[in-house]
Order: structure tokens, then C-alpha cells, then sequence
């Protein structure tokens, strides 16, 4: 390169950032074009690509031809408009340009000084949030709380139980770690496994309580009341409990109201997974699932899930926000500095693990001001309508069966074996997600739920209007039919 290396000359950029622009403008206009779910095997791209490292500069033009014959075919396409698996990962245009400005300024944001926009930017823009999904006050950062972005709902429900686990350990002492108990239903995300075995929870005092078809897999309150009662005649002492507004399997919603009250009352710390329907309570109509919510300690949802929000973006609020950073802060020599310890600002790095933050402010604030909350309610309402047409178009065929009720943008559903039996639905379920999938027409995935082998449907992508749902189900029926076949012959 003549003259040197300019990495970061603005007219360079200008260039090159035009033509990535029009190469990713053009990924999107052809994305239906591609395999929703990569179709390459293991390994597949070593045997593309050169072993080592290149020694001279290579054009920018080589490269992005290569992420089209190579990386490209190796990319599940999650915002392809037949993407239907696990839950969507939402991009949109206002929150790529959040991301591209957020890299623009590429500031690591760990404490206010560090960018005094990027916390203030943070707090602002989650009290918003809250305020939109009509949070009690104490979660506002006006009071004693506040919200965080935190980069998954993993972290978020890890924080949240280490900050609960030494509020509790400062009362009973250090010791009593061994004694203490963790709740849960049997639906809830295994980030909450995840989060005790980080937090040095004994792996016997998890407690995942047996969730059925008669619940609607929410969690009972009698189930938690027995096993409370049980753990403390026992001397164990709960000190979490995590409820789960719209688990991953089936989208259910555990009653939190009733659940909140025995916490309270057991002195426990409720932590709220609203990873995926947090965002359908911005609609008036939806956000009776979160009643109860008054009586939670931590609430989480993940923006970048279905809320336009470029991953990744996970919102956390909690009430009292000394317990978090009492558990997470750390104050060296080399990060001293007069705000922070006059006490007048914030400083994120103790609100979460790591110690660099991005800022990802800048993108959930370009959603919120350029779409505007009654177009993000309409989003969320589209994507609603679309599931229970799917819904519909599955229960007028006889030889399929909805396996548990759609609350949200999700649908579970069965093909039905012809003679009821139950291994062999399994089977033939698990063939049909792998015949529907490897045609690259659309993407599904599927669950267990009471033993029964399950598929899930879930709408959620930016580009998914009416004809993609009816065309995937077309795929599925195709597929169903041609399963059958083969099974009577
Ligand atoms: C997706 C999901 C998670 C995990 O999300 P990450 O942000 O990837 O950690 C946790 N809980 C629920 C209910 C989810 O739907």
C-alpha cells in the first residue's frame, strides 16, 4: 500500500463503506434466494480457504467475492423471510445504523468518563423502555434502580443471581453458600443452569419444578409453595427464583402475580425472563402477562430478539441497583477518576461482567425515534396475526395437531402418526423437520413438550408478510404427505 497503512482515512472509508453498504443492500434484496439453513457439512470451509494468512493486501472486491462463494454458503439466514426457528434475531434499518455508528465512534464505555454519552445515552433510553412497558417506578434509574444492556439474557439472569446471592450471603454469612436454593420450572432457559453453576450454587439445590399440559407448562404456584416448605423444614434456604414470561419451548407464562407474592413472602429474589414476549408487551393488549411484575426484582428482555434491535442488545432493570453492583464492582488504582468517586455518575463496568462495553444505546435509540412505538406495536401485531394463520391453516388439516396454545408468535405443532402411536409421531416428526429443512425453503426447529416430540413455527422476521407462511406450509404438507406415502408402502 503506497505510503503505508492508512487504517482509518475517512476518504477510504467513505469508499469502501459505500460499497459494503451496497454489497449488504443487495444480500438483503437477494436474500430469499439463499438455503434459509446452511446446507455445508462440517469442516467445510478450510478445505475453501488458504491456511495461512495473506502477507500483501488483498482488494476489498476479491474478498467480497469470496464471502459470496464461500462464507455465504456457510450462513443460516436468520433474517431471511422464511426463517422460522427458535425465536427471530431481528435487524432492521434503524438498528444498523446504530451498529455502524457505534462502530464509527468504537469507544469502550466502561465507566461515565470513558463517554459520558454512552452511559448517560444508556440510562436515558432504558428508562424509556421501562416506561413503555409500564414498569413499576422503582425500576426507573430516578429512584433506586435502573436498567443495563447487557449483551444476552444470560448474562442478565447471571447478574441478577449473584447480586441476590450475596445480598443474601451478607446477612447469613459466607458460609451458609451450600444451603442456598434456586427455583425454577422445568421450562425455564438453561442460562439459568448456566448461572448457578457460575455462581457456585450446589447442583443440588436447583430446583427445576415438573411443569404438564393441565398448566399450560407455567409454573404452579403450589408446586413452588411445596417445594419452599419442604427445602426449609429441611434447613435450605431459597434465596431465587426465576419466572419465565413466554418460555422457549412453548412461549408460556408463568403467573407471576401469584408467583411473586410466595417469593416476597420467603424472602427470595425474583428474576423475570422475558427474553422473547418482553417485546410483545409494548401492546396495550399484551402486557397483562407481565402483571405482577411489581413484585420482581429483575426484569430482562432481549431487544435484539424482536424488537428491531441489531443483536446483540439484552435489557435488564433492576429495583435496587446497590445489591448488583455490591456484587460486581471493583475499583482499581488505574480507573479512579473524580465523577466516579464523588458518587455523581454512573459507571456501568459494575453492572456487568466484563469490564469494555460497546455502545449499544445508540442502536435501540435509532429504533425507538425512527420507527416510533405505535409502528413497533403494529410490527409485533403483524407478526401475531401471521402465527395464528399458521395456526389456523394447521388445524383445518386433519393430519396435524397444535401441541400447545399460541399465546405470542409462536406455534407448536405435531403431525399426528396414523396410528397414534407415540414413538412412532416422533419419528415421523423428526423426519419431517429434516425433509422441510434440507429443501432450504424455510427453517423450523422443535421442542419436546410432555414427551411429545414437537415442531415450532415462529414468525418474527423483519421481511415475513403472509405469503412466506402460507407458501412454508404448503412445504410442510408437501413434505407431511410424502412421509406418509412412504410409510404405507
Ligand atoms: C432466547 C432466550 C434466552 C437466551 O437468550 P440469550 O440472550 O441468547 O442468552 C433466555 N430465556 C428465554 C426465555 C429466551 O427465549
Amino acid at each position: 500500500m503506497e505510503g503505508g497503512l492508512k487504517p482509518m482515512d475517512a476518504e477510504q472509508l467513505r469508499e469502501n463503506a459505500h460499497k459494503m453498504v451496497d454489497f449488504i443492500a443487495d444480500y438483503y434484496k437477494n436474500i430469499e434466494s439463499f438455503p434459509v439453513l446452511s446446507q455445508v457439512q462440517p469442516g467445510y470451509l478450510c478445505k475453501l480457504l488458504p491456511d495461512s494468512a495473506p502477507s500483501e493486501p488483498e482488494p476489498l472486491e476479491a474478498i467480497l467475492d469470496d464471502v459470496q462463494a464461500k462464507i455465504f454458503p456457510g450462513v443460516t439466514h436468520w433474517q431471511s423471510p422464511d426463517y422460522f426457528a427458535y425465536f427471530p434475531s431481528n435487524s432492521s434499518i434503524a438498528g444498523f445504523l446504530g451498529e455502524m455508528l457505534s462502530a464509527g465512534i468504537n469507544m469502550v464505555g466502561f465507566s461515565w468518563i470513558t463517554s459520558p454519552a454512552a452511559t448517560e445515552l444508556e440510562m436515558i433510553v432504558l428508562d424509556w423502555l421501562a416506561k413503555i412497558l409500564k414498569l413499576p417506578g422503582d425500576f426507573l434509574s430516578t429512584g433506586e434502580g435502573g436498567g443495563v444492556i447487557q449483551g444476552t439474557a444470560s448474562e442478565a439472569v447471571l447478574v441478577a443471581l449473584l447480586a441476590a446471592r450475596d445480598k443474601v450471603l451478607r446477612r447469613i454469612g459466607r458460609d451458609a453458600i451450600g444451603k442456598l436454593v434456586v427455583y425454577s420450572s422445568d421450562q425455564t432457559h438453561s442460562a439459568l443452569q448456566k448461572a448457578c453453576q457460575i455462581g457456585g450454587i450446589h447442583p443440588d439445590n436447583c430446583r427445576l419444578l415438573k411443569t404438564d399440559e393441565a398448566t399450560e407448562y407455567a409454573l404452579s404456584p403450589e408446586s413452588l409453595i411445596c417445594a419452599v416448605s419442604h427445602d426449609i423444614s429441611v434447613g435450605l434456604i431459597p434465596f431465587f427464583l426465576c419466572a419465565t414470561i413466554g418460555t422457549t419451548s412453548s412461549t408460556a407464562v408463568d403467573p407471576l402475580l401469584a408467583l411473586g407474592k410466595i417469593s416476597k413472602s420467603n424472602g427470595m429474589w425474583l428474576h423475570v425472563d422475558a427474553a422473547y414476549a418482553g417485546s410483545a408487551c409494548i401492546c396495550p393488549e399484551f402486557r397483562h402477562y407481565m402483571d405482577g411484575v411489581e413484585e420482581a426484582d429483575s426484569f430482562n428482555m432481549n431487544a435484539h430478539k424482536w424488537l428491531l434491535t441489531n443483536f446483540d442488545c439484552s435489557l435488564l432493570w433492576v429495583k435496587d441497583r446497590n445489591a448488583l453492583i455490591r456484587s460486581l464492582s471493583t475499583n482499581p488504582e488505574f480507573l479512579k477518576n473524580k465523577a466516579s468517586e464523588a458518587n455523581l455518575v454512573v459507571d456501568y463496568k459494575d453492572w456487568q461482567i466484563p469490564l469494555g462495553r460497546r455502545f449499544r444505546s445508540l442502536k435501540l435509540w435509532m429504533v425507538l425515534r425512527l420507527y416510533g412505538l405505535e409502528n413497533l406495536q403494529s410490527y409485533i401485531r403483524n407478526h401475531i396475526k401471521l402465527a395464528k394463520h399458521f395456526e389456523e391453516l394447521v388445524s383445518q388439516d386433519q393430519r396435524f395437531q397444535v401441541v400447545a396454545p399460541r399465546k405470542f408468535s409462536l406455534v407448536c405443532f405435531q403431525l399426528l402418526a396414523p396410528d397414534g402411536n407415540e414413538d412412532r409421531a416422533k419419528k415421523l416428526n423428526h423426519d419431517l423437520l429434516d425433509a422441510v429443512n434440507s429443501t432450504g425453503k424455510l427453517f423450523i426447529s422443535h421442542t419436546v413438550l410432555s414427551g411429545k416430540y414437537a415442531l415450532r413455527f415462529a414468525v418474527g422476521a423483519p421481511l415475513t408478510e403472509e405469503r412466506h407462511v402460507t407458501e412454508a406450509w404448503k412445504v410442510l404438507q408437501e413434505k407431511a404427505s410424502s412421509l406418509l406415502c412412504k410409510q404405507n408402502h
